[in-house]
């Protein structure tokens, strides 16, 4: 199955992606910043740039950024589907992606910004697998999202590593990400509903309560 998340930066996709669709569909989750970030410090010709732009929260150039995913998608485990998270992030991503392959769904994540902002505050990921804890707990406007705290705090559940907060999470950046998600891939909504494959997720709780909602929504429930 190939899958794209839509949806504000902090909304969700990612966790959902990786928690749940990935394991449930047996496809690789392909965040474009999760490229970035390795990328940023790989120690390549590209690395300072990159990073100069992610900590901006501004957009990393169109050609940079096909050369990558064009590059993840042949390889093997990318055939038989995958999920895709931070890509396309325009118009322009769009129909270059278009060229390249199909896609079955479309998945857009919908939450307030105000709780979004709450929530990325509490971000907390770990440099070694990139697994996502949030020590944020919300209960407002209809929402209950209780922590997703490890058991030792700062340390990785699965793999020990050291969990750290984006640079991109501070509050004035994610207002910038906010604003320019509405200017450049909220259209994509639009762009894609008239294809008839856009299935929206309102969230409403942590990963435990949206999961059976995802799977009933892909068919998989
Ligand atoms: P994310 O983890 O999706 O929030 O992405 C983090 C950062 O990586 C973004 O703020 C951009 O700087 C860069 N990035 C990720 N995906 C894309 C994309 N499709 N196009 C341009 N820049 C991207």
């Amino acid at each position: 199955m190939k899958i794209i998340m839509l949806g504000a930066p902090g909304a969700g996709k990612g966790t959902y992606a990786s928690k749940i669709l990935a394991p449930e569909l047996n496809v690789p989750h392909i965040s474009t910043g999760d490229l970035f970030r390795a990328e940023a410090v790989s120690g390549s010709e590209l690395s300072a740039k990159i990073k100069e732009i992610i900590d901006k929260g501004d957009l990393v150039p169109d050609e940079i950024v096909i050369d990558m995913l064009k590059n993840r998608l042949g390889q093997d485990d990318a055939q038989n589907g995958f999920i895709l998270d931070g890509f396309p992030r325009n118009m322009e991503q769009a129909k270059m992606l278009d060229e390249i392959t199909d896609v079955d769904f479309v998945l857009n994540v919908r939450l307030a910004d105000e709780i979004i902002i709450k929530k990325i505050a509490g971000r907390r990921i770990c440099r070694k697998c990139g697994y996502i804890y949030n020590v944020a707990d919300i209960h407002e406007g209809g929402i209950d999202m209780p922590p997703l705290l490890p058991e030792k705090e700062g340390i990785c559940d699965k793999c020990s590593g050291e969990l750290y907060q984006r640079d991109d999470d501070a509050e004035a950046i994610v207002r910038d990400r906010l604003k320019l998600y509405y200017e450049k891939t909220a259209p994509l909504i639009e762009y894609y509903e008239k294809r008839g494959i856009v299935k929206n997720i309102d969230v409403n709780g942590g990963p435990d309560i949206m999961r059976p909602v995802i799977l009933k929504l892909i068919g998989k429930a």
